[in-house]
């Protein structure tokens, strides 16, 4: 199965935003980021410095989820962070979209994991709106991982439990993988990757890491990415080897060729590879076009994870902070 994240000229709806044109994927994502702060710290991520900041996520919550599903096609929500499960908003959050859950077809959660260990936790999640848990892990190996992400991280047999707990209730269990040098970065070690959880898991993600830029990060985090960056022939080598061994796998048409591969099941999950150069933070600014929508942790929903974004809060109830969101935005 290919999925497509291209978003193609019938693919979106037009809004009009105070006289300018926005294009809006009939299709969106919502990703609530629910707080800048990670009790991880992976190398290539800025969450490792987040702190846990006053949150404002859950003010007008029922508003901004109705928006953001009504007005801006969003039809799948990941939470994240930082660390989404050491907000204390993830449950009201849940609760809100509970009710909008026939119209999404994916709640997922993004998690190092830690957090999982904790039986009631793990309860009142799988029998929450959520359709997945998606855990990081990012070598095979846990102390390989764990001395990475900074972290005790899961066991195959903690995972085990966690999978049969949200099997329990319907939900299933996804694994998160960043590709990168010196970890999985070649077809052996991903193989090995997949064989080692494949009887565990319903779904396997690999991420190419990549290259954060210096304005946007801190600077060790810059240098990691970096240095760690896969060559795109190595990356393709990969997925050509993961389908020849008869992986189920989804490409992402932008960065890879699919014409290129044929698909058949064996190990009974999806390998999905991810560029993330397609999924980029920000919105087009040149073609006003908006693919993905975030709730930030200052309570903003917006079309980017920076300040500069539109507000749609603003946006669809107030008529003169929209004015005044467009005069700032001439200037
Ligand atoms: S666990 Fe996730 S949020 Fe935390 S530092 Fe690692 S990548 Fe960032």
């Amino acid at each position: 199965m290919i999925e497509n994240t291209t978003l193609t000229d019938s693919a979106y709806d037009t809004i009009d935003v105070l006289n300018t044109k926005y294009k809006i994927g009939k299709s969106t994502r919502l990703h609530i980021k629910m707080t800048d702060a990670c009790n991880g710290k992976c190398p290539f991520c800025v969450a490792r410095l987040g702190k846990l900041r006053k949150e404002n996520i859950i003010d007008h919550l029922e508003q901004k989820i109705k928006i953001a599903i009504t007005k801006l096609n969003v039809k799948n929500v990941v939470l994240l962070g930082g660390e989404p499960t050491i907000s204390k908003n993830l449950f009201p959050i849940l609760h809100e979209l509970k009710k909008y859950k026939q119209q999404l077809s994916e709640i997922t959660i993004i998690t190092n994991g830690v957090k999982l260990r904790d039986e009631d936790f793990v309860h009142k999640l799988a029998n929450s709106c959520i359709t997945a848990v998606n855990i990081s892990i990012h070598h095979w190996n846990k102390r390989i991982n764990s001395n990475l992400m900074k972290i005790d991280s899961l066991s195959k047999k903690e995972l085990i439990k966690i999978k049969n707990m949200l099997h329990q209730q319907g939900k299933q269990l996804w694994l998160s993988v960043v590709l990168m040098k010196n970890y999985i970065d070649n077809t052996e070690k991903a193989l090995k990757y997949i064989k080692h959880y494949a009887t565990i898991v319903d779904q396997i993600r690999f991420f190419p890491i990549s290259s954060t830029k210096e304005h946007e990060t801190i600077p060790d985090v810059a240098l990691f990415t970096k240095s760690h960056l896969m060559e795109s022939s190595v990356l393709q080598s990969i997925i050509k080897d993961v389908i020849a061994e008869g992986t189920k796998i989804q490409l992402d048409p932008a960065k890879f060729n699919p014409q290129a591969y044929s698909s058949a099941m064996v190990y009974h999950q999806h390998v999905i590879f991810k560029s993330t150069e397609i999924h980029k933070d920000i919105d087009d600014e040149k073609n006003n076009l908006i693919y993905s929508i975030k709730l930030l942790p200052t309570g903003k929903l917006t079309n980017t994870y920076h300040d500069r974004g539109l507000d749609f809060f603003q946006i669809f109830n107030n008529v003169k902070q929209r004015r005044g969101y467009d005069e700032k935005r001439q200037k």
